[in-house]
């Protein structure tokens, strides 16, 4: 049975690389996906067979089917109902779970530990209930966050109590460990078990609401890390390396989306932007707004030899990606070459654009890389921005005050004509006036992107 089980464990081990391998290439994501969930399939299934091989149907066994059962119907329903704009909630829920489980091993672990045990492999168990109960409620929070069920709250109260819940983590275990405090093991696995709930809960309040995505990357890293630990406290070598991918895989991407932030995780921690306040740069009223209609963006597209689409959280919002590929189509077979113009950092998550115009079967070699097209972006007749805002914000090169200086745009600017298409006047996710509106090869096309869309598409048929 030990061989089966090795052998399992290490094509399991080769499924998550090659998984995670593909879904680097939006081509391969789906298959990535796919492979990981296998080698993940096989796992469960050996485990549980190794566990139970030989003893029969026990109370324990049918348990865990029913568990097991019971967690695919769930999540296979969440996941199917979920919207793409509601990703980063789903992500953080099913983060909680991940991080809950962590905790209820460590407590469970901690009651056959018994007097003469290994202090070393007692703090193991105990920095993995850690890590599982702060990433539990910190997830939570997040969750209701982005919800919009639980606002920021950034008091000095919070502040404080975070840095003494922190404190009281790692000082308790080194307390015990060099006997300055008396307690037996289950009764310091309760103790921290409290405080870093109540951790998780302190540290993510604080933390702007916008700013959940990183968060719920770090925290999801943060349970691939419980994760590798309680392998060790199992001797499981598939939770071991599972929980490493996990945690390395998050911290990567969260140091990734601060990176094309502009913005230090720091910055993001302690729920600031760098620079003035949000909300600076020149305001609306001072801008030269010149609206336009859907009829003149129609005629002027008709003319036009190339466009870039530049798309962001609005097109997400609009679910508008089908009538966005169906205008690429249009303007294609009137002989206009399309590209999509993608910035790592648009919409809500990272490659929420990809997966968005890939689920309206764009093809992947329409898309390009913001550093591939930045330097020729004269060369574009008209840029067409939709649902995007700080991702063209010019205020980002030019304005030194400006709290998302230095974060790296797309230069719409510098297309011949720009037409953003957007509801109103609102600002963008970073809370600043955007000085596109105003250049003069820029015109706003006022109007929810999917009507605007159709509106358009059902102009063009018409011009011959
Ligand atoms: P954005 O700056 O948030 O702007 C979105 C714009 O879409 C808004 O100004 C809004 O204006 C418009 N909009 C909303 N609903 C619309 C609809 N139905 N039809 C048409 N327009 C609509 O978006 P972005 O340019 O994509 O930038 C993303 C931001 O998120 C960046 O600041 C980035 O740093 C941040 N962020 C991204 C990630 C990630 O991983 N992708 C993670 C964390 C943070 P109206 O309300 O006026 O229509």
């Amino acid at each position: 049975m030990s061989t089966i089980l090795e052998v399992s464990y290490f094509l399991s081990m080769i499924s998550f690389i090659v998984g995670l391998k593909y879904l680097s290439s939006p081509q391969k994501a789906k298959l990535g996906n796919l492979l990981a969930g296998l080698g993940m399939t096989l796992a469960i299934i050996v485990t549980v067979t190794g566990s139970f091989y030989g003893k029969g149907f026990s109370l324990n066994l049918i348990l865990l089917l029913i568990a097991v059962f019971a967690g695919t119907v769930i999540g296979k329903r969440m996941a199917d109902k979920a919207e793409m704009t509601r990703m980063p909630q789903l992500v953080s829920y099913f983060n909680a779970m991940g991080g809950g489980c962590a905790l209820l091993l460590g407590i469970l672990e901690a009651q056959q530990v018994h007097g003469d045990s290994n202090r070393t492999a007692e703090v193991v168990l105990l920095t993995a209930m850690m890590i599982g109960a702060t990433s539990f409620s910190g997830s939570i929070i997040a969750y209701l966050k982005l919800a919009g069920k639980q606002k920021d709250q950034k008091t000095l109260a919070v502040v404080v109590l975070s840095r003494i819940a922190l404190f009281s983590l790692i000082l308790i275990p080194v307390f015990v460990s060099y006997q300055f405090l008396s307690l037996t093991l289950m009764q310091e696995v309760c103790i921290l078990a409290g405080i870093a709930l109540l951790y998780g809960i302190v540290f993510v309040l604080p933390i702007g609401g916008a700013d959940m995505p990183v968060v719920i990357s770090l925290l999801n890293s943060l349970t691939g890390v419980a994760t590798a630990l309680a392998g060790i406290m199992f001797h499981n070598i598939i939770m071991i390396s599972g929980g490493i991918f996990v945690g390395s895989a998050g911290v990567l991407l969260t140091l990734l989306m601060c990176k094309a932030m502009n913005r230090s995780l720091w910055n993001v921690l302690a729920g600031k932007f760098k620079g003035k306040k949000a909300g600076s740069g020149a305001a609306a009223e001072e801008m030269d707004i010149k609206p336009t209609s859907i009829g003149e963006m129609a005629t002027n597209l008709a003319f036009a030899n190339k466009i870039a689409i530049i798309p962001g959280y609005g097109l997400a919002v609009a679910q508008a990606q089908h009538l966005c590929a169906q205008l690429e189509n249009i303007l294609e077979s009137k002989g206009v070459e399309v590209h999509y113009v993608i910035h790592p950092v648009a919409g809500r998550m990272p490659g929420h654009m990809n997966v968005l115009l890939a689920e309206a079967d764009v093809h992947y070699d329409k898309l390009k890389e913001m550093e591939e097209v930045n330097d020729d972006m004269a060369s574009y007749d008209m840029a067409i921005v939709i649902g995007a805002n700080d991702v063209v914000n010019p205020a980002a090169e030019k304005d030194a005050d400006s709290p998302i200086y230095g974060m790296p745009i797309i230069k719409a600017y510098e297309a011949k004509q720009v037409v953003v298409i957007k509801r109103g006047m609102s600002k963008g996710y970073a809370g600043v006036e955007n000085s596109l509106f105003g250049e003069e090869n820029c015109s706003l096309l006022f109007a929810d992107a999917k009507v605007a869309l159709n509106g358009i598409i059902n102009e063009l048929k018409n011009i011959a």
